[in-house]
Order: structure tokens, then sequence, then C-alpha cells
């Protein structure tokens, strides 16, 4: 289909057509009926004549937070809206459009009402689509804010003032394509990650402790907690007849565990 959008130009032209008419409406009955058409003329077209734009429909509206119950739970692009699937529901939660997209790739195209809501209005993106500020819409569609409210007033939808603003916001969440909701993550901030230098020196640090080959006299050097530590740490018995082994008889059960020589 193609569309065309009313410009404010063609709206002025039209109704200065529908003027023409009336007026010559006038004079065809005046001359017929015998009143005068300059004072009939001025009693209807004093206030001029208004050609109204189309209403602006629910669906074109941007998403106000609200799923509309007994619609498609399916998420539409909408021109950058992403906004709930006017189509009533049919099978299950999708209507039967939505619904034979979802039986053949097993994913809604551009999510669900329950991951819509998930996120903010305008933080809500599809791949590396991102939603549009209401504003972007407007003027691509030659809509002024006044329409807008009028016509949000009649749904009874309140628009966040957001969709009125161009500027970029914060970062977008992802919305990957799938049928079940997404959980936003936490968002990781530096502290959480250290800087990878520190990562590497941790890594290293471990290999060089797994690394470290134990000997005879590196266990004769042990302290009584590094010996208990020790053996702890490999599983070798540090108790004999309920006592705790100390000192240098646990040594040498640990240099016996291991197999250790004593250097020659
Ligand atoms: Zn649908």
């Amino acid at each position: 289909m193609i569309s065309a959008t009313m410009t404010n130009a063609f709206i002025a032209a039209t109704s200065s057509i529908a003027k023409a008419a009336v007026e010559e409406a006038i004079a065809k009955l005046s001359a017929r009926y015998g009143f005068d058409a300059t004072e009939a003329s001025n009693f209807l077209l004093s206030g001029g004549i208004e050609v109204k734009k189309p209403r602006i429909l629910e669906q074109n509206l941007p998403w106000n937070g609200k799923v509309r119950v007994g619609c498609c739970s399916a998420v539409l692009k909408n021109k950058g809206l992403f906004t709930q699937c006017p189509l009533t529901k049919k099978n299950g939660d999708l209507c039967g459009k939505c619904d034979r997209y979802f039986q053949m790739h097993g994913t809604t195209r551009f999510g669900t009402m329950e991951q819509r809501l998930a996120c903010p209005a305008l933080e809500y993106t599809v791949g590396k689509q991102v939603v549009v500020p209401y504003i972007v819409y407007m003027e691509k569609n030659n809509l002024t804010r006044a329409e807008v409210e009028e016509a949000a007033a009649e749904y009874g939808i309140t628009i966040d003032p957001e969709q009125y603003v161009k500027t970029k916001r914060g970062r977008p969440n992802i919305v990957r394509e799938m049928a079940a909701p997404v959980f936003e993550p936490p968002e990781v901030t530096e502290e959480l990650i250290p800087p990878p230098e520190e990562v590497e020196e941790e890594e290293q640090e471990e290999q060089e402790e797994v690394e470290e080959e134990i000997t005879y006299a590196k266990v004769m050097k042990f302290t009584v907690t590094e010996a208990r530590a020790f053996a702890e740490k490999h599983d070798i018995e540090i108790k004999k007849d309920g006592k705790i082994i100390k000192g240098t008889e646990l040594k040498n059960i640990i240099i016996e565990t291991l197999g250790l020589a004593p250097p020659t």
C-alpha cells in the first residue's frame, strides 16, 4: 500500500475548495428563492470551514505502557514506535497473522507485550532497532502536538512528555527476538569487573600456585600453621588417636604421604 500524508498546505487548499462549493450552493439557492446571498454566506461561513485531518488511530499513538486487553500481545514495529498489534487475539495471545509468524519462527518478530513492559517505553530495542520517540513520527506524519494530545484525550491515553523530546537516551535494553520474557541483567559497572591487567595477574598467581612443586625442603620449612593448612588442603589426616599432630611429626606424615625424598 502507498500512503500519502496530508500536509498543512493541502488542508488549507481543501478548506478553500469546500468554501467555494458552499458559496456556489448559496448563490444557486438565492437565485431560486430570492434571499440575499451575501447575508446568507456571512451567516454560514463567518467562522470559515475547517477541514479536519483524519483522527489519529489509537494504534498510531506511542506505546503508553498499557496493554490493550483482547488485542494480540505481539509487538509490531509500527514505524519504529514498537506498539501492540491491534488485531484481535485468535490463537492464545496472538492474532492469526502473528501466530503464523510464531509457528514458523518460534518467536514473535518484534517481541511481546511482556518484553515491551519489561523496560522503559523509550528504551525498547529489537536487534539493532531502537524505538523512536513519538516526535520523530509526528514530524514525518505532519502531526502537531495539539492534534496528538487531542487524539490521546479521546482515547483516554496520557502521553509521556519524553515522547516529545528528540534527545538521545541512555543505553537501550537488548531484546532478543524471543517469545519468552527477557529480563534485563543487572547493569555491569567497572567496579564489578576488574581491569584486564588485574585479571591476568590473578590468573598468573593461581597458575603459579598450582604449578609450584612441593619438595622435601619446602615441607621442612613449613611453620606449624603452614603445615596444617597444607595437610588440610591435600586431605592428609592431621589427627592421631584424637590428638592433632604437630610440628615435625606432621611434616613427616606429609612427606610420607606425598612420597617426597630428602635432597641427596
Ligand atoms: Zn498480531
